[in-house]
């Protein structure tokens, strides 16, 4: 593992990433391996910003490993295919999300859960199945196994549609799961950031009357005009709190700072769920009562699997789901990160890789 990042493989690539835990991102030369007969190679055009990437970047989980070339909000066109893939042809457009491998054998991978394989292999920083590690998006090429490729669709943006590949599939797979999406049902969404305005547009696609819960009213006016929000909360408005309680069948919660569960809890009628898609580094205090009174659940949902990966990517194309991005250059990317720790973006950056060589 000592190898060079730059000579291990045979196919030169170029990308930024993050040296230390100082997270700042600079140029870096890499290589991919040589297209398998299974792999699908392509020039990646544009990768989303997660906000997992600054948790990576930074080392906030405790897993990084340097260098680390961030990105699973991947698109492009196919550039090269081995002679066994079936899925796409070179010039397709194509992408690639949080997942880049799975044992492809267990119980969870034979039910189209990837994303639960206790093997799964990510897009980046981790080893690959042999021993380099993966490198992500913010680079100008991508190869990866047909089964981890995405189909993308004609109808679709290549740009405004990336983030769909994370924000789009950790939010539908839960409306989906736990019954979020049928008309009337009572939706909240906790934190209108990335993935949050993600989860309005799905729910609001599937008929449901959708809450969002945020700190302040910044962004009331434009959640009701812009995303079509049905109502919108204050959390920390008592009054507001009160006067809502008992009125969400599920709340998508999205936060990814450290905030209190009670206040969720109270909206929920009973049987409801919080269901948690964002990662506070801190654990987050749960008390006994507030579940038992409504017999209510707190649960977690990681992305989703390829299968129902394509899915969302088709169900949003058919219904016109884009999030809301702003497109940057790569070398604007450091300014980016320090924006997005300030939630100063609506609501998704987009890096577009042109040429970076
Ligand atoms: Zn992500
Ligand atoms: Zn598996």
């Amino acid at each position: 593992m000592a190898k060079n990042p730059e000579t291990e493989h045979p196919v030169k690539a170029f990308g930024y990433a993050a040296r230390d835990t100082s997270g700042f991102l600079s140029p870096f030369k890499f290589s991919r391996r040589a297209t398998g007969e299974r792999d699908v190679q392509f020039k990646v055009l544009y990768c989303g910003i997660c906000h997992s990437d600054l948790h990576m970047l930074k080392n906030e989980w405790g897993f990084t490993q340097y260098p680390i070339v961030p990105g699973h909000e991947i698109v492009g066109v196919v550039t090269e295919v081995g002679h066994k893939v079936e899925k796409v042809k070179v010039g397709d457009k194509v992408g690639v999300g949080c997942l880049v491998g799975s044992c492809r054998q267990c119980e969870q991978c034979s039910n189209n859960l990837e994303n639960y394989c206790p093997k799964q292999i990510l897009t980046y920083g981790v080893p690959y199945t042999d021993g380099t590690i993966t490198y992500g998006g913010y680079s100008n090429i991508m190869v990866a196994d047909e089964h981890f490729i995405i189909r993308w669709p004609e109808s679709l943006p290549l740009d405004k549609g990336a983030p769909l590949l994370c924000a789009g599939i950790t939010t539908y797979s839960p409306l989906r799961y736990f019954g979020l999406d049928k008309p009337g049902v009572r939706v909240g969404v906790a934190g209108l950031g990335g993935l949050g305005h993600v989860a309005v547009k799905f729910a609001k696609a599937f008929g449901a009357k959708v809450t969002v819960i945020s700190t302040s009213d910044g962004k009331k006016e434009e959640a009701i005009k812009h995303l079509g929000v049905d109502e919108f909360l204050v959390s920390r408005d008592p009054h507001q709190m009160q006067a809502a309680a008992g009125t969400l069948d599920g709340i998508i919660d999205t936060i990814s700072a450290n905030h209190p569960l009670v206040p969720l809890l109270s909206l929920l009628k009973p049987h409801g769920k919080v269901i948690l898609v964002g990662a506070p580094e801190k654990p987050l205090e749960l008390p006994a009562f507030p579940l038992i009174a409504g017999r209510k659940t707190v649960v977690g949902s990681a992305i989703g699997g390829l299968k129902e990966t394509q899915e969302m990517i088709d169900f949003a194309a058919k219904h016109n789901i884009m999030p809301d991005v702003e497109l940057i250059p790569i070398d604007y990317v450091n300014t980016a990160m320090e924006r997005l720790v300030k939630a100063e973006v609506k609501y998704r950056f987009v890096i577009e890789i042109e040429n970076p060589s």
